[in-house]
């Protein structure tokens, strides 16, 4: 058996939606593009949406938006996808890291405001792996000290806090539709935003600065990039779209199989779901007991490759990538709680069709794995 870790949900319905845009000349700049955008504003619940060709993009140009530059910081977490960090580093902006609560595995409201300081200008919070950010305490921190807020939900289609979809609590948020998120565009991303100066400023970027209305095309009124999402990719969101909840309800039932399959297993510890909030499943991953070490976990993934099992060691803190520790000089023990789960968790293969006899054969091996350092050990 061999199985993936990720696989796209794609069926006829995202074919024949591609199929009929490379029919027409429109492959760029068309109607899919605002008919996608107008789609997904109104699945969140914000104004405005502005589609994107990766949802690295989409964070560098909110953060171009804000005004973050050069001798600013931003407070954002460890534990996360490289970009979440980079994109401030695009604007010469310094990442300022605070632990996570190894809970919810999102940042930790209560260690923000230590990290404030004259040169803090925002806070860029994670939505990791589809759990909400704990929003109302960051709220709060960021309007008591005058912060942006940002909301990379890049791993959050459909998550929730209190009842609110995630990608709504900052001034923008961000998502990405890479084929392992929830929906996929093949590359790209999009910004959300209630706010009209922050999504023309990004709609003039994303477009090599042009001016958003009546602007001449080849007339640049500011420095821009292209950052656009093409007609036929946009085609295949809007069809995704379309399906969200579908597509949501199949991974949520194939996380409950995982559920049932892996609960009371010895040496797994099972991660909170915040009980304000509504996850929307973007992986699968577990966290071994403390009595397992890096070295184990490494070994572990190995072994589940070998049997056909794809599995990945997401994440390792941002702040001990090499390039982040040669920049900053940080090492191991700077932010102990990140470091402590990015050691010990394995995502394991995740997706809407994965079937229950998958599950099962995944989990089987996954228990024989443990069971050879739990042997003769008490828990
Ligand atoms: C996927 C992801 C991104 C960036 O998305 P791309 O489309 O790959 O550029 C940013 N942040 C997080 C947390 C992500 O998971």
């Amino acid at each position: 058996m061999k199985i993936p870790l990720s696989r796209p949900d794609i069926t006829k319905k995202e074919r024949d939606e591609v199929l009929r845009v490379l029919k027409t000349p429109h492959l760029a700049l068309g109607p899919k593009l605002a008919e996608f955008e107008e789609k997904f504003a109104s699945y969140i619940g914000t104004k405005y949406a502005l589609a994107v060709n990766s949802g690295t993009s989409g964070l560098h140009l909110v953060i171009r938006a804000l005004g973050i530059g050069r001798g600013d910081e931003v407070i954002t977490t460890p534990f996360s996808f490289i970009a979440s960090a980079n994109c401030i580093l695009y604007e010469g902006a310094k990442p300022v890291f605070t632990d996570i609560d190894p809970q919810t595995l999102n940042i930790d409201p209560n260690k923000i405001e230590k990290a404030i300081t004259k040169k803090t200008k925002a806070i860029l919070a994670v939505d990791i792996f589809g759990r909400s950010v704990n929003w109302t305490p960051i709220l709060k921190i960021a309007k008591k000290h005058n912060l942006k807020v940002i909301e990379d939900s890049c791993e959050a289609l459909g998550a929730e806090y209190k009842g609110k979809k995630c990608g709504t609590f900052g001034q923008a948020a961000v998502f990405a539709f890479y084929p392992n998120k929830q929906i996929t565009t093949g590359e790209g991303g999009m910004i959300v935003t209630d706010n009209k100066k922050i999504i023309d400023s990004c709609r003039s970027m994303f477009n090599q600065g042009r001016q958003v209305k009546n602007g001449k095309w080849l007339e640049h009124v500011q420095l821009g990039y292209n950052y656009r999402m093409s007609d036929v990719n946009a085609a295949l969101g809007l069809a995704q779209i379309r399906r969200v909840k579908e597509i949501l309800g199949k991974r949520a039932k194939v996380a409950k199989m995982y559920n049932q399959e892996l609960a009371g297993i010895k040496g797994l510890e099972i991660f909170q779901v915040d009980p304000q909030s509504k996850i929307s499943w973007f992986v699968y991953v577990i966290k071994l007991s403390q009595r397992y070490s890096q070295k184990d976990r490494e070994l572990i993934i190995k072994n589940m490759i070998r049997k056909g099992i794809q599995c990945a060691n997401y994440f390792k803190p941002i702040h001990l990538q090499p390039f982040y520790r040669k920049m900053f000089g940080y090492k191991r023990g700077n932010f102990p709680l990140a470091e402590s789960v990015g050691s010990r968790t394995i995502a394991l293969p995740f997706y809407g069709f994965l079937k229950k006899s998958q599950i099962k054969y995944i989990a089987t091996n996954l228990k024989k794995e443990l069971k050879k350092k739990v042997q003769g050990i008490p828990s």
